[in-house]
């Protein structure tokens, strides 16, 4: 039987309630043998994450502020979830253990990763499953940046004496031992390491939605989910601006070739989405959907360098590029004409140096002509299948026109996965609704 690694995040293991959800789930199917567990999250609206509550004491204790407070309120709830659940690991000698710590100053990853840290010891007792530490296994080099194969190796040599494991999200060490976590989110990386060790015939995500929606349902009402994604759409709509999963957490699972598998711990029947290259491989059925999501984000500026006979100067492009780099600019796309050239780069990415990046690019590219539209969204459409439809632009197009959208900008990878629509931020909602209905349907 092969093996299944299931990541449960913040608010499936909240309190009591969800963590019973959780155990339901893992006992349905004796193929999840080893659980990542991210800290408690919020159980309501207005209650905090663990998390953000460990960070805070950090806060305090950085400005010599009493912080024990917060830290009973860490501790009491999880306190309340040993008692309900009728668990006894002692605690309070672990929550000794890092008051003592906390009187050190320590660092702020290794106490917020304390949240990750007790709810492992909590439900690895609760389930009856070996308590796996990461600290050792997960290796990040001096710099912070993990050590991929290095880690693999760790776990693969650990969890194979374990039938059965918990193992805290979040966070792993330093070459002298010291805690080091990722970025928030992160416990969605170590279930995929820890997937990739095992080599896992799935990693399921469990969280509090049933996947990925084709579109944001804050803009369009009752989107539908999406079935089958695949890697590579899922980082195009990441980087949109989709997100569920850390984005960090796509390659230990793709290079070898283990599907994800969001789930949604409330409602567990639901099969979710299934992120993997190889649909049928995966059991799932191949979507007959060209798009397969639509995301976006607001607030970019395009600046369009005109120049006469632009296509036979060389190195145009490389010297647009040489002046971002002296600026420290990310730019986000490049679309190009014949003697044009567009320059995409997020508001945030360029505020409060556009004036001097124009003059640079007046006095070293010397352009006919600099225009500069500011307030721009950018829409991406992805769809995999695309490449194989004719029609698929023109009932994009179309879609806006019908929309009355004014279309500013358009940039379409040679991938023939995404088409990129810039539209002024004030028609962004109504051009997704365009060609989520063109698409997908009302
Ligand atoms: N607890 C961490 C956070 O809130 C990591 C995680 O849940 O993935 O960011």
């Amino acid at each position: 039987m092969g093996i299944k690694v299931a990541k449960f995040g913040g608010s499936s293991v909240a309190d009591g309630i969800q963590l019973t959800k959780m155990k339901n789930i893992i006992e349905a199917d004796p193929a999840r043998r080893y659980i990542v567990v991210s800290a408690p999250g919020k159980r309501f609206d207005s209650d905090n994450k663990i998390t953000d509550l460990l960070y805070l004491c950090k806060t305090h204790i950085d400005h010599n502020l009493p912080y024990d407070q917060i830290f009973q309120v860490v501790a009491d709830r999880f306190m309340a979830v040993e008692i309900n659940l009728g668990i006894d690991v002692d605690l309070t000698k672990y929550f000794d253990e890092i008051r003592d710590n906390l009187r050190k100053n320590p660092s702020a990853d290794y106490i917020a990763s304390r949240g990750e840290y007790l709810s492992a010891i909590l439900t690895s007792a609760f389930l009856g499953y070996d308590f796996v530490d990461t600290t050792g296994l997960i290796q990040f080099d001096s710099k912070g940046r993990l050590k991929t194969e290095e880690t693999n190796q760790a776990l693969k040599a650990e969890l194979a004496n374990h039938e059965r494991a918990v193992l805290p999200g979040f966070y792993g060490s330093d070459p002298e031992g010291n805690v080091k976590t990722f970025s928030r989110g992160g416990s969605d990386i170590t279930g995929a390491l820890v997937a990739r060790a095992v080599e896992a015939e799935v990693y399921e995500n469990w969280t509090d939605v049933s996947g990925f929606l084709i579109a944001d349902p804050r803009i369009v009402k009752n989107p539908k989910q999406i079935d089958v994604i695949s890697y590579k759409e899922l980082r195009e709509l990441s980087y949109m601006g989709a997100s569920v999963l850390h984005e960090d957490a796509i390659y230990p699972a793709r290079v070898n070739n283990i599907p994800i598998n969001i789930r949604n711990t409330n409602d567990p029947d639901d099969p979710g989405t299934m992120i993997t290259d190889g649909v049928r491989e995966a059991g799932c059925e191949e979507s007959e959907r060209v798009v397969t999501g639509i995301a976006g984000s607001k607030d970019f500026t395009v600046v369009a360098l005109y120049k006469n006979m632009m296509s036979s100067e060389k190195g145009f492009v490389r010297r647009i590029l040489g002046i971002l780099d002296d600026y420290d600019i990310n730019f986000e796309h490049l679309p190009s004409g014949i003697d044009t050239v567009s320059v995409v780069m997020s508001n945030k990415s360029i505020e409060g140096q556009l004036d001097e990046v124009l003059d640079a690019f007046q006095s070293r590219l010397q352009p006919d002509s600099i225009d500069v539209i500011q307030d721009i969204a950018l829409i991406a459409t992805v769809g995999q299948r695309m490449d194989r439809r004719p029609g698929t632009c023109a009932k994009l197009f179309a879609a806006l026109a019908d929309a009355k959208v004014n279309v500013r900008m358009i940039d379409q990878g040679s991938s023939e996965m995404n088409i990129i629509v810039g539209v002024e931020n004030q028609d962004f909602e109504k051009a997704i609704h365009a060609i989520y209905n063109a698409f997908i349907g009302e």
